[in-house]
């Protein structure tokens, strides 16, 4: 016997469970007393002091969001506009979601490449910020606080290039380090 239950193995493996066997848990009325209860005493002490109403009047009302927020992706810009992205492929070889898709073009520098296209499914992001961690050169950050919009058609939650470089800023960190060691030492 276990909780009022007589269980019994059938042949097959399958363990039976017959019918309970006072009215009280047929019928399973303490429990739902019980939950409503809960449901009420939460209802009557909310309705008198608020106190752990824990929503918000949005769009009226919105919560501080922490410092931390991810928010939708943007691409960071340099000084002169272009984007800072050089193509180097961290970003959607550590997104474990495989929503960034880059495609690189030649910049006319032997030393560096740009994105011809760069793409983000933010339905398939999980917002892990592995991109934002993987990024060598401050080009990608979720520092936006803005929401991805709500949306069930795939085509609106791709965001390309010129959306994510729109929201862009110029970025503090000097593009490919302060020196560049080939200003400085010279290759055999
Ligand atoms: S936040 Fe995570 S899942 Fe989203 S694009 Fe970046 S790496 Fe991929
Ligand atoms: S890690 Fe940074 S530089 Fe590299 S492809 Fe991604 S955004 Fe561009």
């Amino acid at each position: 016997m276990e909780g009022g239950f007589r269980k019994k193995v059938s042949k097959a493996g399958v363990t039976v469970v017959p019918r309970p066997e006072t009215f009280a848990k047929a019928t399973w009325l303490p429990a739902l007393a019980k939950g409503l209860g809960v449901t009420m005493r939460h209802f009557f002490t909310n309705v008198a002091t608020g106190k752990d109403i824990a929503t918000v009047q949005y769009p009226e009302e919105k919560v501080k969001y922490p410092e931390r927020f991810r928010g939708l992706h943007r691409l960071m810009l340099r000084d002169d506009g272009s984007v800072r992205c050089v193509a180097c492929m961290c970003c959607p070889t550590a997104c474990p979601a495989h929503c960034i898709t880059i495609i690189p073009e030649e910049t006319g520098n032997p030393n560096e490449k740009r994105p011809a296209i760069f793409e983000i499914d933010e339905l398939r992001c999980i917002v892990c910020g592995l991109c934002v961690e993987a990024c060598p050169c401050d080009a990608i950050r979720m520092d936006t606080g803005v929401h991805a919009v709500p949306t069930e058609r795939r085509y609106e939650a791709v965001l390309g290039k010129t959306d994510l470089m729109s929201r862009g800023i110029q970025s503090i960190a000097t593009q490919g380090g302060k020196n560049d060691w080939r200003d400085t030492e010279k290759t055999p």
